[in-house]
């Protein structure tokens, strides 16, 4: 669905920068609006961006990520000054990512613009105005952000921080078999509706034990006929302390 939009296009990002491209920006002369009680920049909707706002603004509040991206520096980055010059190699989608989080942290601005990035993104004014799934959303940018950081000590970065396996065991309760499968994730879906609380819809959905019997027996191929059975998931998180 998203198809190359994530691609770091070198050519498209610096046509749509200088307003050659179809985008029309205008700056405002005006200061921006400074931060109000929370103390807290947000990120202005560029038409149907909040998907996008909400899951930078989570990526942003995720102390390891953020971490992991600002320790990249500019002899792995490249800098965005020479993004024009015909053989550096600059990470512009990575280095974007910073500048916007640095603007969040420290720019006393009520809203942080994304125009940048999403350039960065190669991302047309049909992008922008255009409602995405934010899921689908969030394994294009890892997607994009693992090709981007190839050959740097950050090219394990989102797998080290969100790569997780799930193990389903279905153990047949009349010859004890086990029969297993395991799944890797990135992302995670838990349903949030009547849940107090994060981790009890984690536990809910993945760590409760799901019983087959009655008329949802379960057939085995050991005893290779119908059977009471239960099936177990054993979960590898990324962020092991959130089922402890
Ligand atoms: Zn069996």
């Amino acid at each position: 669905m998203f198809g190359d939009l994530f691609d770091e296009d070198y050519s498209s990002v610096s046509n749509s920068q200088y307003g050659k491209g179809t985008k029309l920006k205008t700056k405002s002369l005006e200061p921006p609006a400074p931060r109000e009680f929370t103390n807290l920049s947000g990120i202005r909707n560029q038409g149907g961006t909040c998907y996008l706002n909400s899951l930078l603004q989570t990526l942003h509040f995720t102390p390891e990520f953020r971490e992991a991206l600002f320790s990249l520096g500019p002899e792995e980055l490249g800098s965005l000054e020479d993004k024009e010059k015909q053989d550096a190699k600059v990470r512009i989608i990575p280095l974007q990512l910073q500048r916007l989080f640095a603007q969040l942290l420290l720019l006393d601005q009520e809203a942080a613009s994304t125009t940048d990035l999403t350039d960065s993104f190669g991302w047309t004014c049909n992008e922008e105005v255009r409602q995405h799934d934010v899921q689908e959303l969030t394994r294009i940018l890892f997607s994009a952000l693992e090709t981007s950081l190839v050959g740097t000590s950050g090219h394990d970065l989102i797998n080290r921080l969100y790569h997780g396996t799930i193990v389903n065991q279905v153990v047949c309760k009349e010859c004890g078999n086990i029969s297993e499968n395991q799944e890797d994730f990135l992302d995670l879906t838990v349903a949030v509706k009547n849940m107090s609380s994060l981790e009890d819809a984690l536990w809910n959905m993945y760590v409760e034990e799901e019983v087959f019997d009655y008329d949802n027996l379960y057939h085995c191929r050991t005893c290779d006929r119908l059977v009471k059975a239960v099936k177990v998931k054993i979960n590898a998180l990324p962020f092991p302390r959130l089922l402890t």
